[in-house]
C-alpha cells in the first residue's frame, strides 16, 4: 500500500464536485435555485448540446457585490446560513455553499453580475477552479452564469453523459419542476436555439400545467387544499382517467423545493387506491408548506431528499385531503356523444 497522505485541494474539490454535479441538469438545478434565492422574478435558461457545451442562466435578482464574487466560488461559502442552528429554520433552496465551487471545478464558468447599489457590473472568469479574469463591465442588475464545456477536465465523468437529446430532456424536467414550484417567477427555457418553455410568472399553476401537459390534463384537474397547525397543502390532482404507467406526472414541492419522497409516493398511492388500477399513477402537482423546524433538508448533497419529523401527520393529511377531493368529483370521464 502507498503512504497515507492528504489529497491536494484540486483533487478534493473535484471529488466533492462529483457529488453535486452529475450532469448538465444538475448545473441548471443549482443555478436556477440560486436565482430563486436571489429573489429573481424572471429567469432564462439556455443550453446547447444538452448543456454539455453551453449552459447560460440569466436572472434579474439581487446580484453579487463585487467584493464577494470570488468568495462565492469557494467551497462552503454561502450567504444563506451562518450556523448549525440556522439549518433548523432554513427557508432558502441553497445553504451548503457547494454549487459554485463544484461547477467551476469541472467547467469553464463566466459570471457577469451587478447589484442595484453597484456602480458597474463585474465579470469573473474561472476555468477548472483557476481564476482567468476579473474586471468591471457594464451590465443590467442581476446575474448571468455561463457554463461552458462541462467536465472538460474530467473525461471519466463526461463518458457517463447520455446523448445531447437525452441530457436536454433531463434539463427540461428540471425546468418543469422549477416552473410548477414557482409560478410567481417567469421562466424561459431555450434548447439549441429552440424555445421550449415559457411561463408568464402570473402565479397561476393551472396555466403552467396547461402549457406543459396540455388540455386533457388541464381539464381533468381537481383542486386540493388543506391546512393544519404545521402544514398547509394546496395544488391539483388529476382525475383517475388521466393516470399513466409511470410516476412522471407526480410532482410535489416542499417549501418551494422539488423533492422525492417515498412517504409522499405512498400517500398518493393510498389515496387513489380504490380509484385507479394498480401500476397506474395519477397526475399530481402539490405544494406543501411545512414549518421548517419539522424538516431536515440536509440529508444529501443534491438536497433531493427530506426527513420529516411529523411524517404521520403529513401522510394522513395527504391521504385524507386527496380522497376527499376525489370523492367530491363526478369521476366519469367526459365522453363526446355524437348523434
Ligand atoms: P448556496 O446556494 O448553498 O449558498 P452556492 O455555491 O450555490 O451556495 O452560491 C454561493 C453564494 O453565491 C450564495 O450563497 C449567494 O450569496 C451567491 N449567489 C450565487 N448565485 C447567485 C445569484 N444568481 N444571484 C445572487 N447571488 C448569488
Ligand atoms: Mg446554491
Amino acid at each position: 500500500m502507498a503512504k497515507i497522505q492528504l489529497l491536494d485541494q484540486k483533487t478534493i474539490d473535484n471529488i466533492a464536485a462529483g457529488e453535486v454535479i452529475e450532469r448538465p441538469a444538475s448545473v441548471v438545478k443549482e443555478l436556477v435555485e440560486n436565482a430563486i434565492d436571489a429573489s429573481a422574478s424572471a429567469v432564462t435558461v439556455e443550453i446547447k448540446d444538452g448543456g454539455m457545451t453551453l449552459i447560460r442562466v440569466t436572472d434579474n435578482g439581487c446580484g453579487i457585490p463585487k467584493d464577494q464574487v470570488k468568495t462565492a466560488f469557494l467551497r462552503h461559502a454561502t450567504s444563506k446560513i451562518q450556523s448549525v442552528e440556522d439549518l433548523m429554520t432554513v427557508s432558502s433552496l441553497g445553504f451548503r455553499g457547494e454549487a459554485l465551487s463544484s461547477i467551476s471545478a469541472v467547467a469553464q464558468v463566466e459570471l457577469v453580475t451587478k447589484t442595484a447599489e453597484g456602480f458597474s457590473g463585474v465579470s469573473y472568469k474561472i476555468y477548472g477552479g483557476q481564476e482567468e479574469d476579473f474586471c468591471d463591465i457594464g451590465a443590467p442588475d442581476g446575474t448571468t452564469f455561463l457554463v461552458k464545456n462541462l467536465f472538460y477536465n474530467t473525461p471519466a465523468r463526461r463518458k457517463f453523459l447520455k446523448s445531447p437529446a437525452a441530457e436536454a430532456g433531463y434539463v427540461e424536467q428540471i425546468m418543469v419542476h422549477m416552473a410548477l414550484s414557482h409560478p410567481e417567477i417567469s421562466f424561459k427555457f431555450i434548447s439549441s436555439n429552440k424555445n421550449k418553455m415559457y411561463t408568464a410568472g402570473n402565479g397561476k399553476v393551472k396555466d403552467i400545467i396547461y402549457h406543459i401537459y396540455g388540455r386533457e390534463i388541464a381539464r381533468a384537474l381537481i383542486p386540493v387544499e388543506a391546512e393544519t397547525e404545521n402544514v398547509s397543502l394546496r395544488g391539483f390532482v388529476g382525475k383517475p382517467h388521466v393516470s399513466r404507467g409511470n410516476r412522471n406526472y407526480e410532482s410535489y414541492f416542499i417549501n418551494g423545493r422539488y423533492i422525492k419522497s417515498a412517504l409522499i409516493y405512498r400517500a398518493i398511492e393510498e389515496a387513489y387506491k380504490t380509484f385507479t388500477m394498480t401500476h397506474k399513477y395519477p397526475f399530481v402537482c402539490l405544494e406543501l408548506s411545512i414549518r421548517p423546524e419539522l424538516l431536515d433538508v440536509n440529508v444529501h448533497p443534491t438536497k433531493m431528499e427530506i426527513r420529516f419529523e411529523n411524517g404521520n401527520e403529513i401522510f394522513d393529511l395527504l391521504v385524507e385531503s386527496i380522497r376527499k377531493a376525489l370523492l367530491q368529483q363526478d369521476l366519469i370521464p367526459e365522453v363526446q356523444v355524437s348523434k
